[in-house]
């Protein structure tokens, strides 16, 4: 396949392109006995990350929440600083970036971000937890988990990343989250890793840094 001339640029979304986590800001509808119901249910040992969101969209349909109300309080979450710069510039360099979102958040969640910001345009592809808008509850969301370790949870953005790294010489990856590490351990040389300094990514890599001979 012939390679691509375009640097890809690619995105974490939660705490990177924006400056929030959207699934604590979405669980921030709740009352504080179904935030409290919540939090019980994760410290009950349940880490799955779709049986989480079954969860917390059973519990605001017990609430009445509507998706009126949930999108809205998703839109009061706010872009990183200088992301909109950012998206200016990408927009008048198109010919040299191709960007893409790779998330472990849904897919509902971080359509309404970028409808909000009016950047849709700014993304050829989004790698995320598909979800919909449900009958039975707001959102159903399917969990698009992998069999890595280290990201049993949730998905592992490494696997997306990979179908990149065939197509474009250079890659520059940028993210703040745990989940980062792997899609970023499989960058090559010519790669860029870009990381929200002192958050958990930043630490990690740090960390494993120092423990090299
Ligand atoms: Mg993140
Ligand atoms: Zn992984």
């Amino acid at each position: 396949m012939e390679s691509n001339k375009k640097v890809l640029l690619a995105f974490d979304m939660d705490k990177t392109i924006t400056n929030d986590c959207s699934e604590f800001k979405a669980r921030s509808v709740l009352s504080e006995n179904g935030i409290k119901a919540l939090k019980e249910f994760k410290c009950g040992g349940n880490k799955d990350w779709g049986a989480y969101q079954q969860k917390l969209f059973s519990l605001m349909k017990d609430e009445g929440i509507d998706l009126d109300k949930l999108k809205a309080n998703i839109q009061t979450i706010e872009l990183a600083e200088k992301m909109s710069d950012l998206f200016d510039f990408i927009r008048v360099n198109r010919s040299t970036y191709e960007c893409i979102i790779l998330s472990g958040g849904n897919s509902v969640y971080i359509n309404w971000i970028l409808e909000k910001y009016n950047a849709a345009d700014i993304f050829s592809n989004i790698h995320c937890n598909k979800a919909v808008f449900g009958t039975e509850n707001l959102i159903e969301v399917t969990n698009d988990s992998s069999d890595c370790i280290r990201c049993k949870d949730n998905l592992c953005k490494k696997q997306y990343l990979q179908t990149y790294l065939d197509r474009f010489d250079k890659v520059v990856y940028i993210g703040d989250g745990e989940n980062d590490f792997c899609p970023a351990s499989i960058l090559r040389i010519s790669d860029l890793l870009l990381m929200r300094k002192d958050y958990p990514l930043f630490k990690l890599v740090n960390k494993k840094n120092s423990l090299k001979p």
